[in-house]
C-alpha cells in the first residue's frame, strides 16, 4: 500500500461537504467513433467532496473528467455543472470552463512565457481582469502553491514539481469553484509527489470540490471522502475510503487493488 508522502498534518475536519449539488451526471454515454467508451454514467457530486476516481488505464477515466469541462463532447446524457447544463452551446461552454479548472499529468504551461504570465494571461484575455489586479491575484496565488520567487522564470527553468505547483495556481487564478486534476503526479519524481499533493491538500482544507484521478492511494485513503472505481468505461463502484480498500465488492474492484496495493 503506498502511503502518502507527507508528513503533513491532515485535518479532515475542515473538509465538509455541503448538500449544494456540484455536478450532476445522469444516463450519460459517449463514443470515440463507434467506440463506446462512457456507458451509463450517473453520478452526483456534491460541493467540498473530494473525490478519486481510480481504474486501470484505458478504463474511461481521463475521458469522464474532460466531460465535465467539455474537453470533450458526450453524445447522450444530460451533465450538469454548477447549474448549468452542459451542452455543445459555446456559450454554456465559457461559463463551464471558467468555473472548473483543470490540472493534466504533462503541466501544459506556455513554455514561451514566464510564470507570472501563465497565470495572468487567461483572467485578462478571457475574463477582462484589470492587468494590475490579475497580477496581485497570480501572486497570491504563487505564494500559496509556495514558488513567489520563481515568477519570473520560464517554465523550463522550474522542476516539474514547481512547474506543476504554477498549473495549479494557474487554474485558481480563474477562481474556478471546482477542480479536476488527471494523475497530476504520474509524470513526477518522488520527492517532488509530496509537494504537488501537499498543495492538493491544501485545496481540500479550504473546501474546495475535487475529482482526483490518481494512483496515489494514499491520498486517496486521507483525502478522499469517496473513491470511484472505473473499468471498461463503467463506474463499477463507489464507497468511501475505508470500505472500497478493506471490503470491495466487485471481482474487477479486488482484482485491480491486489494488483495496486
Ligand atoms: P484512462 O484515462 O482511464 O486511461 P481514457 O479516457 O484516456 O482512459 O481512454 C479510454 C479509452 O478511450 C481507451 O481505450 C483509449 O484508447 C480511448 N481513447 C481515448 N481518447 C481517444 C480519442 N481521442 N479517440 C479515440 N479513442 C480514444
Ligand atoms: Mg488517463
Amino acid at each position: 500500500m503506498s502511503e502518502l508522502m507527507t508528513d503533513r498534518q491532515i485535518d479532515r475536519s475542515k473538509m465538509q461537504v455541503s448538500d449544494e449539488v456540484a455536478i450532476e451526471i445522469s444516463n450519460m454515454n459517449k463514443w470515440y467513433g463507434s467506440f463506446h467508451v462512457l456507458r451509463d454514467i450517473n453520478l452526483t457530486v456534491n460541493q467540498g467532496e473530494r473525490i478519486v476516481i481510480a481504474g486501470p488505464s484505458g478504463s474511461g477515466k481521463s475521458t469522464l473528467i474532460r466531460c465535465l469541462n467539455a474537453l470533450e463532447e458526450h453524445q447522450q446524457g444530460r451533465i450538469e455543472v454548477d447549474g448549468t447544463v452542459l451542452s455543445n452551446d459555446l456559450k454554456n461552454i465559457d461559463k463551464i470552463r471558467s468555473e472548473v479548472g483543470m490540472v493534466f499529468q504533462h503541466f501544459n504551461l506556455f513554455p514561451h512565457l514566464s510564470i507570472l504570465e501563465n497565470c495572468t494571461l487567461a483572467p485578462i484575455w478571457v475574463r477582462k481582469t484589470p492587468k494590475k489586479e490579475a497580477i496581485e491575484r497570480a501572486m497570491h496565488f504563487l505564494e500559496k502553491v509556495k514558488i513567489p520567487d520563481q515568477a519570473h522564470k520560464y517554465p523550463g527553468q522550474l522542476s516539474g514539481g514547481q512547474q506543476q505547483r504554477v498549473a495549479i495556481a494557474r487554474s485558481l487564478c480563474m477562481m474556478p469553484r471546482i477542480m479536476l486534476f488527471d494523475e497530476p503526479t504520474s509524470a513526477l519524481d518522488p520527492e517532488m509527489i509530496k509537494e504537488v499533493l501537499d498543495t492538493m491538500i491544501e485545496l481540500a482544507e479550504e473546501g474546495m470540490t475535487m475529482l482526483c484521478v490518481t494512483h496515489e492511494m494514499g491520498f486517496a485513503r486521507q483525502v478522499a471522502n469517496r473513491v470511484i472505481f472505473m473499468d471498461a468505461g463503467q463506474i463499477v463502484e463507489q464507497n468511501e475510503p475505508e470500505e472500497f480498500f478493506n471490503n470491495p465488492k466487485s471481482e474487477r474492484t479486488k482484482l485491480f487493488l491486489s494488483q495496486i496495493l
